[in-house]
């Protein structure tokens, strides 16, 4: 098979080694980061596993579910990448063994391959280069970031990192640079960087013919000049290209740090190129969210409450939203995780103490439901300011629903099983969902546009009567009830234009009470904060 690049594009491809769960995603975002205002940057990120995408992963097991503008619901890095990059993804930047195979598979039956042995090689390494260059193609990226997931030495991606040594080989040197992100840990009672698992996984990469040209050495602490020389002598480079990828909190620290280190140097004389970043206003960011660290009596604390709990990376574009709005509004934000499911009605105001504003974020299923509801309630009568997302929104209609309309009954078919009916659906499934077999890639996803009413908080918080915002879900107000609950005060503030889809609400009678059926975590930036954030975060201040 011929494959062709038709632009210029030059690629960096990052591995990782050692351990999995050190930052790739934030470190190949931090270093794209430093290009973004000279050059079109576009990520790709391989996955190994075998299904097409992660959609149907529970978050615990894979982080949360990130979202395209077009739909594609993708690794949770890629919100680091469009955080950091200020870009848009497409779902073709997704690369997943899942996807890959399904395509042989299909091109098998077709007789794509007719007379031909369908192998690993050349079959399934071309099919992942194909899918690499016509992302190359489309986008006429300058430059692409190519992570491969998992560690060296995982079965599952080594075909990717032998399609990225057939992409070093046809392009040359000058166009493809890899860069290693592996872990120095410095084990208790020992108390000395080891360099050791770096080297022998660096010699695992040397084996599937890939030569690491800057080495990422994730540590707590910068590695010391004699790690480093060590890590530079046994792995063949450079000693200014081992560079130190330490534990930062904000992660938007990271640029600042790699830049300190040269590695826009490095990759400009790597791959032939000369942009030199500005990171004045990233830096600015970062001073503010750092001084207000060390301020622990100017802060506030905004719980989070939800299911996902076990693993912060479920709820990570929340997360950092809140980091992005309380750089905004130069103020400490704390924040805590509630189980959903330990909260009933004698337990809420114990756990809610000490909190100043409460986010109930997306999900699905029963579990924790009710608990849910009751902090709804509470935070509802006693005028906490409160943003639901999602099936957060669509709770919070049920408890308007159930205790100011007196709706007995009311709850959201979502739960509805067998042996339990729903009496009032005030949530229900929206119509093109209803008889749906297959549930990967199925529900109403990617960015929508959201009508705002005039006259309404929304209105004046957006300053705009059309907005766009990114959207998963199946569920949805019922039409037939929006008339009693209006009535009862509760304003449907947005909506899908042309559809009598509920955007947003609002309860003008509380301090701050709105909700939003789609995830302005999403398209938040640290320099360009979420509108609804950054006015929940001021309802708190206020
Ligand atoms: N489970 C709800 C739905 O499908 C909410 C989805 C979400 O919160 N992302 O509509």
């Amino acid at each position: 098979m011929k494959l062709q690049l038709k632009e210029n594009t030059k690629f960096i491809v990052i591995t990782g080694g050692v351990i999995s769960g050190i930052g790739k995603g934030v470190a190949s975002a931090s270093i794209g980061a430093l290009f973004k205002d000279k050059m079109k940057i576009v990520p790709i990120k391989c996955d190994g596993y075998l299904n097409t995408d992660p959609g149907t992963m529970n978050p615990i097991e894979h982080g949360e579910v990130f979202v395209l503008d077009d739909g594609a619901e993708v690794d949770m890095d890629f919100g680091h990448y469009e955080r950091f990059l200020d870009t848009k993804a497409t779902s073709n930047c997704s690369i997943t063994m899942g996807k890959v195979y399904k395509t042989i598979l299909e091109n098998e039956r077709r007789g794509v391959y007719l007379g031909k042995t369908v192998q690993l090689i050349p079959h399934v390494t071309d099919e992942i280069k194909k899918r690499i260059y016509n992302v190359a193609n489309k986008s006429k990226a300058d430059l692409i970031l190519l992570e491969i997931g998992g560690t060296v030495g995982d079965m599952e991606n080594e075909l990717f990192i032998e399609s990225a040594r057939q992409i070093r080989q046809h392009l040359g040197a000058s166009r493809t640079m890899f860069v290693h992100l592996t872990y120095v840990p410095k084990p208790v009672g020992s108390n000395e960087q080891k360099s050791k698992p770096t080297q022998q996984s660096v010699k695992m990469l040397n084996q599937a013919g890939i030569y690491p040209d800057m080495i990422i050495a994730r540590s707590e602490k910068m590695v010391t000049k004699a790690v480093g020389e060590k890590i530079s002598l046994y792995c063949n480079i450079d000693k200014d290209a081992v560079i130190s990828g330490i534990d930062v909190d904000p992660i938007y620290e990271l640029p600042l740090i790699f830049e300190k280190q040269g590695v826009s140097n490095i990759i400009n004389k790597k791959l032939n190129i000369d942009f030199h970043p500005n990171l004045t206003r990233l830096s600015h960011l970062v001073n503010i969210l750092k001084k207000n660290k060390s301020r622990p009596n100017k802060s506030v604390t905004v719980a989070l409450c939800g299911k996902y709990i076990n693993l912060h990376d479920s709820y990570v574009s929340i997360s950092e939203t809140l980091y992005h709005v309380s750089a905004e509004e130069d103020i400490q934000v704390k924040q805590v995780l509630i189980d959903s499911s330990e909260i009933n009605k004698s337990t809420v105001k114990d756990k809610l103490k000490g909190v100043d504003g409460v986010i109930i974020p997306g999900g699905f299923g029963i579990t924790g439901i009710e608990g849910k509801i009751e902090v709804i309630k509470y935070i509802r009568e006693n005028q906490i300011p409160f943003l639901g997302i999602c099936l957060g929104m669509q709770l919070s209609v049920v408890e308007f629903a159930r205790n100011v309309c007196g709706i007995e009954g009311a709850n959201t078919l979502e739960i509805e099983n067998e042996s339990f009916k729903v009496k009032h659906p005030v949530i229900t499934m929206l119509p093109e969902q209803r008889g749906l077999k297959n549930l990967g890639g199925t529900m109403r996803l990617g960015g929508q546009d959201v009508e705002i009413l005039p006259d309404t908080q929304a209105r004046k918080m957006y300053n705009s009567d059309i907005i766009r915002e990114r959207f998963r879900h199946r569920y949805e107000v019922n039409p037939d009830y929006i008339k009693d609950i209006e009535e009862k005060g509760l304003v449907f503030s947005g909506r899908a234009p042309g559809r009598e889809i509920m955007q947003i609400i609002e309860f003008p009678q509380h301090k701050f009470f709105m909700g939003c059926q789609f995830h302005p975590e999403l398209t938040s930036k640290l320099e360009k904060p979420s509108t609804l954030f950054l006015h929940f975060l001021k309802a708190i201040l206020s």
